[in-house]
């Protein structure tokens, strides 16, 4: 799929995602389990996190360790990327979290923004861009435009499926972004449902069927 394509194999994740693509798992499950993965899928995604030394002085002396200085803004696709930007931003409490909200119009079949509250300024250095599903890349595309225009520093998709679609479509509109998945499925059906996927991501977190 190309080297900027990230699929974990991590047991943990493969484990999870059994448990989340079951059509017997009910909202409360899914949800943690969104949470789950989205930590693991994240600490694979931040690898190249900058550090800079720092000392601190532990019961026994100083010692010289490392903080992270990137700034770091999360940017959750409405509304099935709330539960992920949750869930990661226990791991980094200091992110800024950007809502974007994208809807695909049934008559053009192009994205369109209903909520974009960026400010005028970009003042961050690392851009996470969230949404538990990768299917056509129609919005994920359009979402890396906006960032990219904004000056939203490094971008970088983090996604729990992904159809094949949806990871070409974004890779030939944005080849510099890293795209991490918990896995790569079969393909789109005719409604731009994953299969063999989840279902509906939103509707099974929120329980909204
Ligand atoms: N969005 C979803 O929630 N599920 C899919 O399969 C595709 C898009």
């Amino acid at each position: 799929m190309g080297p900027n394509v990230f699929v974990s194999q991590h047991p943990l994740v493969l484990h999870k995602l059994a448990l989340l693509r079951s059509a017997d798992t009910p909202p409360p499950l899914f949800r943690s389990l969104v949470r789950e993965l989205s930590r693991l899928l994240f600490l694979e995604a931040a690898l190249d996190l900058k550090t800079s030394p720092i000392t601190v002085r532990t019961p026994l002396g100083d010692c010289v360790a490392q903080q992270i200085v990137d700034r770091v803004a999360l940017f959750p696709v409405l509304r099935a990327g709330l539960g992920m930007a949750e869930a990661i931003l226990d791991f980094v409490p200091d992110a800024r979290v950007w809502h974007l909200g994208l809807y695909r119009d049934h008559q053009t079949l192009q994205p369109v923004t209903y909520y974009n509250k960026l400010p005028p300024q970009a003042d961050l250095d690392v851009s996470f861009l969230v949404d538990p599903m990768l299917a056509t890349g129609g919005s994920a595309v359009a979402a890396v435009d906006i960032l990219q225009r904004w000056g939203a520093g490094r971008i970088k998709f983090l996604g729990l499926l992904a159809a094949p679609e949806g990871v070409r479509a974004l890779q030939a509109a944005h080849p510099e972004v890293p795209i991490h998945l918990g896995a790569i499925d079969s393909h789109l059906n005719e409604h731009g449902y994953i299969v063999p996927g989840l279902g509906d991501a939103g509707d099974r977190q929120f329980g909204t069927f």
